[in-house]
């Protein structure tokens, strides 16, 4: 029987699917790497030495399948049961379970809206991907030009908003933009809306406010956090979803048994028997970004306040991907996204001060150079 090309074996819709393009990792000695957001602090010692104590031939057996220990630990933190709680591979796994459990493909009939994955935009660039991948529809719905919030009475007479759209996905604080919204209004949002409401708190670390207490209160809203940016563990991929427990329930169904590698869950363990070390590196990174927030500005950059661990910045002179090519040149490796919100600035993540002082002084000379 002759075999069918390798190509058509593949769905159509996987076939046709842009995948998510994450930040480059590349290995250069020197580079200073500000692209992806990462914490210039290492994790605590003590994690560190958990980590290290746990590779030994242990490494044979399965993990805990729920993450119990660490579910225990992190409900006690945050005044909740651990039923109210997920653990995943990265908060990036909670989002794409978020996305098969609360939304219906595209079936092609009125859906009232239960096949839609809304989010504002711009915001995370994995979102609507996720969407893609599960066959359903994108509604990416337009920050202000300042890039806060609409308010609720501006979506509804807006008419692109869905308020019964199967999942809402809120960056918050945001990204790229690095705008913290105000839980008083993500409130207020939350109450308007009938489907699913996510709020991806990725960097709340660096905020004033976070709305934790909200998937507490409302039960169609949830929480995404995670280990990766505030707590140094971007390799160990764990993150976490809370909310109602029959919401925590159903992803639970669906995800894989062992969703969070052994290793993980120590090392994420170990974290939360140190937040004073990683509270002092937040006050650090927040200090840091200020003074880069000063400096940028005064050689011609506008820069956007931020309540997270990067700055959006829109660089004076020439394009932002020149920019970003004369700052490579240099050594230093921001983002930039070749979307149209955002394709005059850069995303520059706040790394620790000697590197801020070393961007600083590169933007300086690349300032001299087109004058
Ligand atoms: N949400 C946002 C807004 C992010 O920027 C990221 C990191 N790219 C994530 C979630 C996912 O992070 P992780 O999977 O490492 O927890």
């Amino acid at each position: 029987m002759a075999l069918r090309p390798v190509n058509s074996l593949v769905r159509p819709l996987v076939a046709r699917l842009h995948p998510y393009v994450p930040g480059e990792q590349p290995r250069i000695p020197g580079l200073i790497k500000l692209n992806t957001n990462e914490n210039p602090y290492p994790p605590s010692p003590r994690v560190l030495k958990a980590v290290r104590a746990a590779v030994d031939g242990g490494l044979r057996l399965y993990p805990n399948p729920t993450a119990q220990a660490l579910r225990e630990k992190l409900a006690a933190l945050h005044g909740c049961k651990p039923e109210n709680l997920i653990v995943s591979n990265g908060s990036d796994e909670l989002l794409a379970l978020a996305v098969r459990c609360f939304v219906e493909p595209d079936h092609g009939w009125r859906q009232r809206g239960r096949n839609v994955v809304q989010f504002f935009s711009p915001s995370y660039s994995l979102y609507p991907v996720l969407a893609d991948i599960h066959g359903a529809t994108s509604n990416p719905v337009p920050l202000n030009l300042d890039f806060t919030l609409p308010e609720v009475g501006e979506l509804k007479r807006g008419r692109r908003w869905v308020f019964g759209a199967g999942l809402t996905l809120v960056t918050t604080p945001n990204a790229p933009s690095g705008r913290g919204y105000p839980t008083a209004q993500l409130a207020e949002f939350c109450r308007a809306q009938q489907g699913l409401v996510l709020l991806d708190e990725a960097y709340v670390d660096f905020a004033r406010e976070n709305a934790l207490e909200l998937a507490l209160k409302y039960p169609h809203v949830l929480v995404a956090r995670t280990f990766s940016k505030a707590y140094s563990l971007c390799f160990q991929r764990v993150g976490y979803g809370v909310g109602h427990p029959d919401l925590i329930g159903a992803l639970d169904k669906i995800r894989d048994s062992y969703n969070v590698n052994g290793l993980g869950q120590i090392a994420a363990l170990a974290t939360l028997e140190h937040l004073t070390y990683y509270r002092g590196n937040f006050r650090k990174i927040i200090a840091t970004r200020e003074w880069l927030a000063g400096e940028l500005t005064e050689l011609g950059f506008e820069v956007l306040p931020s309540q997270t661990n990067f700055l959006l910045a829109r660089p004076p002179g020439r394009p932002a991907s020149d920019w970003l090519a004369a700052l490579r040149a240099r050594k230093i490796l921001v983002r930039w996204f070749d979307s149209p919100a955002v394709r005059d600035y850069l995303r520059i993540t706040v790394g620790a001060q000697a590197e801020a002082a070393a961007l600083v002084q590169a933007a300086r000379a690349i300032v001299r150079s087109s004058g």
